[in-house]
């Protein structure tokens, strides 16, 4: 990927509740058939105990999201070690628009909950299937279709927190036992690379005792259960039931 690449249209999502809210209702929009949940009484309190730092000694970064069950779980870690994520929501591998949207609102409404700022990138999907998946439809998971998924969507990251003027960033990619971490890794230490003056943040979110609390809070939040990666050609190969809550994008 190069320094070339056009920036995202960024639009804010509108997270502005006031305070920390651990059992507060906000409202989704009607019609996105997405269950509006609450938090956990224990969100925050049964976060397994970590002492992160980040690489600049900060206190703020930007947090690519790729879903909210990937998302919870190192949100409530980054926040109860006094870090303060900026949630980018920049997927346009997610196939349909109508999957997008769901997965996309859901992650809002956690953001809301949690008062914290939420930004999408645009929905480029056409630009996806040319720079992403043409030629590249019957590759498996982990193939080389994956690996220049994580790098298009992370490469908008490190161009987007260089825009917000913040110099690290990480993800939630490699959340999932379904991902290769070493992929994601190349694709995020590319990005770096590409934008000088960003950090990728290669931290390991399955460590730490996070998949056992992801595992946790997804069962007790309820979320909309994806049964695919995300885009068409995952779509296309899922075996039905094959993918449960915790194996998204
Ligand atoms: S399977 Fe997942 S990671 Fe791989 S190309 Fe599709 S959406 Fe991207």
């Amino acid at each position: 990927m190069s320094k070339s690449r056009s920036d995202p249209t960024l639009q804010m999502a509108g997270c502005s509740v006031s305070a920390l809210s651990a059992g507060t209702a906000c409202a989704l929009p009607s019609q996105s058939g997405i269950s509006d949940f609450i938090l956990p009484e224990d969100y925050l309190k049964g976060a397994p105990r970590r002492d992160l730092t980040l690489p600049d000694g900060g206190r703020k970064l930007v947090l690519h999201c790729c879903c909210a069950p990937c998302s919870t779980a190192v949100i409530e870690c980054l926040l109860q070690c006094g870090l303060t994520p900026l949630v980018f929501f920049y997927n346009p591998n997610i196939y349909p628009h109508e999957e997008y949207e769901t997965r996309r609102l859901e992650l809002w409404h956690l953001c809301k909950l949690l008062n914290l700022e939420c930004v999408n990138g645009d929905y480029e999907q056409e630009r996806w299937q040319r720079e992403v998946a043409a030629g590249l439809e019957l590759e498996g998971e982990r193939g080389q279709r994956c690996l220049k998924c994580f790098t298009l969507r992370l490469d908008m990251t490190a161009v987007f927190t260089l825009k917000r003027g913040l110099k690290v960033f990480t993800t939630t990619l490699a959340t999932s036992r379904w991902k290769s971490k070493a992929q994601v890794d190349t694709a995020g230490l590319a990005a770096q690379q590409h934008h000088p003056g960003v950090t990728y943040w290669d931290l390991d979110w399955r460590k730490g005792g996070l998949v056992e609390r992801r595992y946790a809070l997804v069962k007790s939040i309820g979320f909309y259960n994806q049964r695919y990666c995300g885009c068409a050609p995952s779509l296309k190969s899922a075996q039905p039931a094959a993918k449960q809550a915790s194996g998204p994008s």
